[in-house]
C-alpha cells in the first residue's frame, strides 16, 4: 500500500542555484570588462595629460622669454637647447599619447635655430598655441570617455541589481504563495486530524488534497499531500483489518461472541423502542467430542469451518451468524418472531444433516448433526443475558429429546407449566 516517494532534488531549487550562479558570472564579467576598459581609458587620459602639460610648460617657458623682451636670452645656445629638450619631451609624449601630429610644425622646425629667434617668436607662439589647443581638445575627449564609461558601468550594475532584486522578490512571492500559505493550511488540517482521528481518515486526507487542488502550490506541497494521503490510506486499510479482527472469529470467520453480544443488546433495545421481536438460536454440534476423539482435532476444526460456511450462507443477510465458543454457534435474527426463527433454524438443521461431512459415518446414526435451541424477546426473556440462557435451555432440551432437533424455549416453558 505504501507509495514510493521520489527523492529528487526539487527542480526549482536547481533553477535558483543556476540562476544565481549565472547572475554572479554576468556581474563578474561586467565588472571585469569595465575595469579593463576603464584602465585603458585612464591610461590614455594620463598620456594626453602629460602631452598637454608638456605643451603648457613649453608655452610658459616661451611666455617667460616674451615677458623679459630680452632678445639675447631667447637666442643664446643654452636657451635653444632647453627649448629643443622640451620639444623632445612634447614629441615623445605625443607619440606615447598616440597623437604624433599634434606638435606639428614645432617638430619639423626643431633643428632650425632661427625658428626660436626673437624674430620668429610670434610664429613660434602661434604654432605652440595651436598644438596646445589640439592637446586640450584631446584631453577633454579622453576625460569625457572616462566619465562616459563610469556612467555606463553604474547604469549596468544598477540594472543588474534591479533585475536581481525583482527576481528574488518574485521567487520569495512564489515561495510565499505556493509553499508557505498552502503549508500553513495543510498543517492546520493535519493538526485537526491528529486531535480527533476521524471516522474515515482516508476521506479526510482526500478532502485536504481536493482543498489544496484549488490553491496554487509548489511541488513539495504536492509531495507532502500525496504522502499524507497514502499514509492515511494505509492507516484506513489497517484500521479496517483491525476492525475485522476485532469482530471476527479466527477459526470460522463468523462474527465472534463479543460482536454477537453487542448487537444482541442493541437489537433488544431497538425492539423495546419499536415494540418488535428479536430471536436467537444456539446451535451445538452433536457428539462432537466423539468426532474429535475418532478423527483428531484438525479434522474437527475442518468440520467447524464447514458448518460455519453452511450457517453463513443459509441465514438471511440481515441475520448475524456467530461462533459462540467451542463447538457452539449463535445466530441473531433481528426483527424476527419465533415462527420464522424456527423455520430458518430447522432448514439449517436439515441442510447440515444432509451435507456430506468427512468421517461422519463413525458418528451415531452415521451422520453429523446439530441441535438448536431458540428463544425470542420479549416473549421468553426481558434482557439479553436471560435470552441467551433460555436459548441454551432450549438447546439442551433438544439434546435431551434425541439430538438433531430444533426446540423453542416457549415449547419447553409451556411443557414445564403443563407438568
Ligand atoms: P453433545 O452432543 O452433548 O453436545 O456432545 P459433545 O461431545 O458435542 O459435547 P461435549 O461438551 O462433551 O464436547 C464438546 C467438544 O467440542 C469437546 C471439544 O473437544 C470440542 N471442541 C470445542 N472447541 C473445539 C475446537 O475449537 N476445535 C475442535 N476440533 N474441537 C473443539
Ligand atoms: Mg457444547
Ligand atoms: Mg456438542
Amino acid at each position: 500500500m505504501s507509495s514510493e516517494i521520489p527523492i529528487n532534488q526539487p527542480v526549482h531549487l536547481k533553477r535558483i542555484t543556476l540562476g544565481a550562479a549565472l547572475f554572479l558570472l554576468l556581474l563578474a564579467l561586467v565588472i571585469g570588462g569595465f575595469m579593463f576598459y576603464r584602465n585603458l581609458l585612464v591610461e590614455d587620459l594620463q598620456h594626453k595629460q602629460t602631452l598637454y602639460r608638456n605643451l603648457v610648460e613649453l608655452k610658459g617657458k616661451a611666455a617667460g622669454f616674451e615677458k623679459s623682451r630680452d632678445q639675447s636670452s631667447m637666442d643664446d645656445d643654452a636657451t635653444i637647447k632647453v627649448m629643443q629638450f622640451m620639444l623632445d619631451e612634447v614629441l615623445e609624449s605625443a607619440v606615447v599619447a598616440g597623437k604624433p601630429d599634434i606638435p606639428g610644425v614645432l617638430i619639423r622646425k626643431r633643428n632650425d635655430r632661427g625658428y626660436f629667434s626673437a624674430a620668429n617668436r610670434e610664429v613660434f607662439l602661434l604654432a605652440l598655441d595651436n598644438s596646445t589647443q589640439k592637446a586640450d581638445k584631446e584631453l577633454q575627449s579622453a576625460l569625457d570617455a572616462c566619465v562616459w564609461i563610469s556612467n555606463v558601468f553604474v547604469m549596468t550594475v544598477s540594472f543588474l541589481v534591479v533585475v536581481f532584486v525583482l527576481a528574488s522578490w518574485r521567487r520569495f512571492y512564489i515561495n510565499y504563495t505556493m509553499t508557505l500559505i498552502p503549508l500553513s493550511r495543510l498543517s492546520r488540517k493535519v493538526s485537526l486530524i491528529n486531535k480527533n482521528i476521524p471516522e474515515s481518515i482516508h476521506d479526510t486526507a482526500e478532502d485536504i488534497r481536493n482543498d489544496l487542488a484549488v490553491t496554487p502550490h509548489s511541488w513539495e506541497i504536492s509531495l507532502i499531500t500525496d504522502t499524507m494521503v497514502d499514509f492515511c490510506r494505509d492507516i484506513a486499510a489497517k484500521n479496517k483489518k483491525l476492525d475485522e479482527l476485532y469482530i471476527r472469529d479466527e477459526k470460522t470467520n463468523l462474527y465472534n461472541y463479543r460482536h454477537f453480544k453487542e448487537h444482541l443488546i442493541m437489537e433488544i433495545e431497538r425492539s423495546k423502542r419499536l415494540d418488535d421481536k428479536v430471536s436467537i438460536a444456539m446451535i451445538d454440534i452433536d457428539h462432537f467430542k466423539l468426532y474429535n476423539d475418532e478423527n483428531g482435532h484438525v479434522a474437527g476444526d475442518q468440520v467447524l469451518e464447514q458448518l460455519a460456511g453452511i450457517i453463513g450462507t443459509t441465514c438471511r443477510t440481515s441475520d448475524m451468524p456467530s461462533r459462540f465458543g467451542g463447538e457452539e454457534f449463535a445466530v441473531l435474527f433481528p426483527r424476527t418472531g419465533i415462527d420464522t426463527a424456527m423455520q430458518i433454524s430447522d432448514r439449517l438443521r436439515m441442510i447440515i444433516s444432509a451435507e456430506p461431512v468427512a468421517h461422519e459415518k463413525k458418528q451415531p446414526g452415521g451422520r453429523l448433526t446439530v441441535s438448536i435451541g431458540i428463544a425470542t424477546f420479549p416473549d421468553d426473556a426481558q434482557d439479553w443475558y436471560t435470552l441467551v440462557n433460555n436459548a441454551d435451555r432450549a438447546l439442551y432440551h433438544a439434546k435431551s429429546v434425541g439430538r438433531n432437533n430444533v426446540c423453542a424455549f416457549s415449547a419447553i416453558k409451556s411443557g414445564d407449566e403443563g407438568k
